[in-house]
């Protein structure tokens, strides 16, 4: 089969086997040229692994330290004439590059937010590795079927209080147009706690310690995101930000439980990035396509994996003592923040018109992003020659 993209609105609906593969390697040789991250994780669970920065979660304690690696995710395998999705790919990849590299990698793929993942991955931990010393939660879903309740619960990304209007792109046509959206109902807002919310992040420390899997001293850390003031009403305090306080609350509560055997658990707030998950929030994208520019400009423009290397390197491990704000949360969004950063988008945010999208924001830098996170544009890739897209799973 030759794949190309097929891009659809805010997603793609191809993927290229060989593309997702160079993709991981591009992660896995950045990780290691920077480098052992010294008394890094050895033992590590990643629940949301195959793409995004769970995937790049993985690729630094993998090749950063040598860690043995669970990775859960929830993908399509390939069908008849349809590739699979991304993290498909990219989860064989990274399991094989593991293996080739001697480090044990095993993949859980399914619903994690189901009793069953969690026993499932409890009984092999206890199998293969007796214990971990670092779960990484990094689940972005946009439903949940409760485990307890059966209920079905979608998020969705919506203000709170007061509709909102702002500017949005439709970063595959280039046309910049005003977008309104209504507010969430409390139903909605309840829904969107419940799955992107910190009652499954809960559930899993909770079948951890009740199987006895958790090394002392183990941490655990889930991701968040604040943003600037112009997408504050859509993220911050929109109905994702309110799951991302329940999270929050959650981070605690599992610290709590954690601190007396010596270990912790904490929320890092991350920066801004082209995932599958954020491109689909309105006006954020305009917004990254911005801050790509900006930051580029400056020098201090990172990805996934840049990001989660300096989580681990200089706020988690190599003898870092981590930063944590007045909220108890690591920040590396902290280059994103920077009050220069943030006043050029304050300058550029109003002036931004279809016309002069190219030329005020990175539109291209972004494009080329997401096409990558489908496998595509990656340098030594033929595209024009036949790919066999049914892999199985490894
Ligand atoms: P992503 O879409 O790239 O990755 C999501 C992962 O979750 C994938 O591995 C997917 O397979 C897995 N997943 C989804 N539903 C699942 C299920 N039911 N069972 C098992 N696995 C499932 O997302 P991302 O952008 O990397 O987001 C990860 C976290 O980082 C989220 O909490 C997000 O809010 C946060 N974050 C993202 C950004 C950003 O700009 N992208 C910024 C800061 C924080």
């Amino acid at each position: 089969m030759i794949i190309k993209p097929k891009v659809r609105g805010f997603v793609c609906v191809t993927a290229h086997p060989e593309g997702c593969a160079a993709h991981v390697q591009e992660w896995i040789d950045y990780v290691k040229s920077k480098g052992p991250v010294a008394g890094g994780p050895k033992k590590v669970l990643v629940i949301g692994a195959s793409t995004g920065y769970g995937l790049a979660s993985r690729i630094t304690a993998a090749f950063g330290s040598g860690a043995a690696t669970m990775g859960i995710f929830f993908e399509r395998p390939s069908e008849e004439g349809r590739p699979a999705t991304p993290g498909w790919y990219n989860s064989i990849a990274f399991t094989r590059a593991a293996r080739a590299a001697g480090l044990y990698a095993r993949n859980f793929m399914g619903d994690a937010f189901t009793h069953d993942m969690k026993s499932q991955v409890v009984a092999a931990i206890k199998a293969d590795l007796g214990q971990v010393d670092l779960v990484v939660y990094s689940l972005a879903s946009p439903r949940r079927t409760h485990p307890s309740t059966g209920v079905v619960h979608k998020s969705c990304l919506k203000p709170v209080g007061t509709s909102y209007t702002n500017k949005t792109v439709d970063t595959d046509k280039g046309i910049v147009s005003e977008v309104t959206i209504e507010p969430a109902n409390e139903a909605e807002i309840a829904d969107t706690v419940a799955v992107m919310g910190g009652e499954d992040w809960e559930m899993w420390m909770k079948a951890l310690r009740d199987g006895g899997v958790l090394a002392p001293g183990a941490q655990s850390v889930a991701y968040s995101y604040i943003g600037p003031e112009v997408t504050w009403a859509i993220y911050k305090n929109g109905t994702i930000g309110l799951a991302k306080n329940d999270l929050e609350r959650a981070a605690k509560a599992i610290d709590a439980q954690l601190k007396p055997s010596g270990g912790r658990a904490f929320i890092s707030v991350n920066k801004a990035l082209v995932t599958q998950a954020s491109s689909a929030i309105p006006v954020v994208p305009l917004y990254i396509s911005m801050l790509y520019k900006i930051m580029k400009a400056a020098g201090t423009h990172e990805g996934c994996i840049e990001q989660m290397h300096r989580l681990f390197a200089t706020q988690m491990y190599n003898g870092a003592t981590a930063k944590f704000d007045a909220a108890g949360r690591v920040r590396v969004d902290d280059w994103e923040m920077r009050p220069e950063v943030q006043a050029e988008v304050v300058k550029i945010w109003p002036a931004v018109t279809t016309e002069n999208l190219a030329e005020f924001t990175d539109i291209a830098g972004y494009r080329e992003e997401f096409l990558k996170l489908f496998g595509f544009g990656l340098k030594g890739v033929n595209y024009d020659a036949e790919t066999e897209p049914h892999i199985p799973m490894l």
